[in-house]
């Protein structure tokens, strides 16, 4: 089965196609020029469906099956900050760097070495049959600092519930069992099984 992916972000894409080595997994950029795609919604879901629904009907292929997945993180200490925002945190073209080093300073800002956070993954599935979606979730603590270069994104400021090592420190196969996109990527294997 083919699906193709409604994200070229780096790092999605080489944990969903290790995620999921069963099927073949492709970005949307291998088809068709990349496009903008405005995430104006206030929910994970919404955003995820929003990108799936632009690449599906840009693709102009019945047949095809396209995943969306809209993540962030969420930091307890920061009211929930930066949630939906967390790929805009630092700015409309902020690098992920950027934006790390913008949540490591607010979390800093509070007079904080660290704050409960957790991850959340919206997958949207979108095909000719209908639209489906599922959520995944990882629980841990924002640090106020960086450590490692693994992962992608916050990784290196993250570490999960039950851990001492960030995600930046920790590897990849470890990821893998525990995060919001694997728990959410689960989910989105059972609905693929049925279409
Ligand atoms: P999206 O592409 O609009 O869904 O933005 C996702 C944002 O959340 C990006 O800034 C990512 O770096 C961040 N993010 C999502 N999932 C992860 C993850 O697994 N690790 C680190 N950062 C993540």
């Amino acid at each position: 089965m083919k699906l193709v992916l409604a994200t070229s972000n780096k790092g999605k894409v080489r944990e969903i196609k290790s995620l999921y080595s069963d099927y073949e997994v492709l970005p949307y950029s291998e088809l068709i020029d990349e496009f903008e795609i405005i995430e104006d919604a206030d929910t994970f879901k919404e955003n995820a469906l929003i990108k799936a629904r632009a690449v599906f009907k840009a693709l102009n292929d019945e047949d095809v099956i396209v995943i969306a997945d809209d993540s962030g993180i969420s930091v307890d200490a920061l009211g929930g900050e930066p949630g939906i925002y967390s790929a805009r945190y630092a700015g409309a073209d902020a690098t992920d760097k950027d934006n790390l080093y913008k949540l490591i300073d607010a979390i800093k800002a509070k007079g904080l070495k660290s704050s409960h956070a957790h991850y959340t993954a919206a997958i949207a599935i979108v095909t000719k049959k209908g639209e489906y979606s599922v959520h995944g979730w990882m629980y841990g603590d924002a640090l106020s600092e960086a450590r490692g270069e693994g992962g992608f994104g916050y990784d290196p400021m993250f570490i999960p519930l039950g851990y001492e090592k960030t995600l930046g420190e920790l590897d990849d196969e470890t990821k893998k069992r525990l995060s919001h996109r694997s728990k959410a990527l689960s989910l989105a294997k059972v609905i693929l099984q049925t279409l």
